[in-house]
């Protein structure tokens, strides 16, 4: 049985982008895998608003946001959470045997830039992990503020995962001084899982040299030194770098700017409906995500038996609230290539469903 799926990533992926995958292998030392690779890069730069190169990490985002501490933490990370992503963070951390501290807030409420500026005022760390979009709870932190505050210590490495944020919104990674910036190539970019992509700025890498437990898999400087050469470290999912560039083609067609809108037009598409039924968005309002949304089941729905119908009837999952907030809020994704159509049809089909569970 085959359905559409609007949770929060994996998210849907095209049949043109499916199409992208199925073509014949290349070797990954090959001219040919060096000009796919370099047609890339700029693409990327483009989307993470930065000079810095952006690398192709063969694993799901956690593989880069484990790696990344052990590429830059020397003294201690303060770990910023607030969702359950970000709490895990820190537990990553614990269990690769760095010092770590923890920085926390109520699932649902963004990261307080004036918490931040006193905890790293302590002198104690030397680096920050930071989720921007928060998709355990769909909170949306100030990105920029947050990034104002680590300025003001050059010597803190700041990591952000953008796994859910980056390319549905701006980020400026370079204006902001992002030091590593992480995504994932199932949410947002709406591809299959499987592919991370990173940048890391030269702060970042004089970081990492000095820093000799780096490993091999997650090297930044074997990143940087195969990049050079137009490559990765060690074999990638060339399938998912084939569906990549196409993606890439498809957003340079669209436009940056673009895409943005579109984002925030099906988001508050997605909130006007569920608003107008009686739900609440669970965070704030004003922090409340620009690529999914979660609300609070106000309405005390059953959310299984919602999704089986939605499912069943209908062809589409939508995801029942996660971890600790399982049957307390749903979220409904709008990342990647979703329309005023896709979004419209979801929307009717929840109003359908919700009216034979007796739900106005
Ligand atoms: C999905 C997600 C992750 C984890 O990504 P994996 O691909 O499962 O490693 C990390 N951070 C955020 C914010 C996410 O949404």
């Amino acid at each position: 049985m085959s359905y559409k799926l609007f949770i929060p990533g994996p998210v849907a992926v095209l049949e043109k982008t499916l199409r992208a995958m199925a073509q014949p292998m290349i070797g990954h030392r090959s001219p040919e895998f060096v000009a796919l690779y370099r047609s890339i890069t700029p693409q990327l730069q483009a989307v993470f608003q930065t000079k810095d190169p952006v690398y192709l990490s063969t694993s799901s985002s956690w593989g880069v946001m484990e790696g990344s501490l052990r590429n830059v933490v020397k003294k201690k990370v303060l770990c910023c959470m607030n969702g359950a992503f970000s709490d895990k963070w820190l537990d990553v951390a614990r269990r690769g045997g760095l010092a770590a501290g923890a920085l926390p807030f109520d699932w649902g409420r963004p990261v307080d830039p004036v918490a931040l500026r006193a905890a790293l005022a302590t002198g104690e760390y030397d680096a920050v992990t930071l989720i921007h979009n928060e998709t355990s709870c769909g909170c949306m932190s100030d990105l920029p503020a947050l990034m104002a505050v680590l300025r003001d210590f050059p010597d803190v490495i700041s990591i952000v995962d953008t796994v859910s944020s980056c390319s549905a919104l701006p980020i400026a990674k370079d204006a902001l001084g992002i030091d590593v910036m992480i995504t994932g190539s199932q949410k947002a970019f709406a591809l299959p899982p499987g592919l991370s992509m990173f940048s890391v700025s030269k702060r970042a890498l004089d970081r990492a040299a000095t820093i000799s437990s780096r490993g091999y898999y997650f090297d930044f400087l074997e990143f940087q030194q195969n990049h050079e050469g137009g490559m990765t470290p060690s074999t990638p999912v060339i399938p998912l770098i084939y569906a990549l560039k196409s993606k890439l083609d498809d957003i340079a067609a669209e436009g940056l700017a673009n895409r943005h809108a579109r984002h925030a037009r099906l988001n508050h598409m997605v909130r006007d409906w569920a608003f107008a039924k009686g739900f609440k968005l669970f965070p704030e309002e004003r922090y409340g995500s620009v690529t999914l949304n979660c609300f609070a089941n106000t309405l005390n729905v059953d959310l299984v038996a919602l999704n089986n119908l939605l499912k069943n009837k209908h062809g589409l999952v939508i995801d029942g609230g996660y971890g600790k907030l399982k049957g307390k809020t749903f979220r409904i994704s709008n990342m990647g290539d979703e329309t005023d159509a896709t979004i419209a049809a979801l929307l009717q089909a929840l109003d359908a469903a919700l009216a034979e569970l007796g739900v106005k």
